[in-house]
């Protein structure tokens, strides 16, 4: 499943609510696949990769950023799994994969790097592009990213500093001091969780941005159309 939105919770309720769906309408056995929660691995571990199933479900294809999954219709999205016992028809990967967009195989022909590539402030994503314009080598060093990137470890250190101090006011302005603005950033525009990403190499990306559905304003046209229409006929 996927989910084209602001946090990838939206996805892992709905996939929740899908496994009690299946269950009370089909009777088929359904679990909810926690998305990160390997007891034994860890919490950034999951139990099975969520990118993989979506991978395979068709619902996305590997970038030059980082691999995150994009659509061509969608851009960037959310995944969550359900294991049902239910027979359902399978899906098939995507024949073509959209990434590099035609502006990005123009940026490399032209400077060697795709938007993501050059605009990755910790400069860990590496790339080739083929003759036909596809990808032929992607190499992504996730410790380069995480290190700017997945700060958690950051925010309790913080917080146990801005309570201890004697002045509480003090401690109030320890939170918002200027150097520690970019981490509420990271923070407020990634997953929703502590596991913030600094999103440059999708904010560049025209894929993430300019596919149809990307974009709220312009995927909710045809409803707001549709309310303006009602409203007119009515009137
Ligand atoms: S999240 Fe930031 S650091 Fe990580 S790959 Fe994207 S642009 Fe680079
Ligand atoms: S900017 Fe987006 S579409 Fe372009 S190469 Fe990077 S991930 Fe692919």
């Amino acid at each position: 499943m996927a989910y084209s939105g602001s946090t990838e919770v939206r996805a892992y309720s709905a996939a929740y609510a899908c496994a009690f769906f299946i269950e009370q309408k089909f009777g088929a056995p359904s679990a909810y696949v926690p998305p990160d929660l390997d007891p034994e691995g860890g919490p950034r571990v999951p139990l099975q990769s969520l990118k993989l199933h979506a991978e395979l479900a068709g619902i996305g294809a590997r970038s030059f950023a980082g691999d995150i999954l994009l659509h061509p219709e969608f851009g960037f999205m959310y995944y969550a799994s359900v294991f049902t016992e239910l027979e359902l028809p399978a899906d098939q990967p995507m024949a073509d994969n959209p990434c590099p967009a035609p502006s990005c195989v123009s940026m490399y022909r032209s400077i060697g790097r795709t938007p993501c590539m050059k605009f990755c402030p910790a400069q860990c994503l590496e790339g080739e592009v083929d003759e036909q314009g596809r990808q032929k080598k992607s190499r992504y060093d996730m410790a380069l990213c995480a290190e700017l990137t997945q700060e958690y470890e950051t925010v309790p250190k913080m917080l146990a500093e801005a309570v201890r101090d004697e002045v509480r006011s003090r401690g109030a302005e320890g939170l918002l001091d200027p150097d520690r603005k970019m981490l509420w950033y990271k923070v407020s525009a990634g997953s929703g969780a502590w596991f913030a990403q600094c999103f440059e190499c999708m904010r560049v990306c025209p894929l993430a941005t300019q596919a149809p559905q990307a974009d709220v304003i312009s995927r909710t046209e045809p409803v707001r159309a549709a309310a303006i229409a009602s409203q007119t006929k009515k009137d």
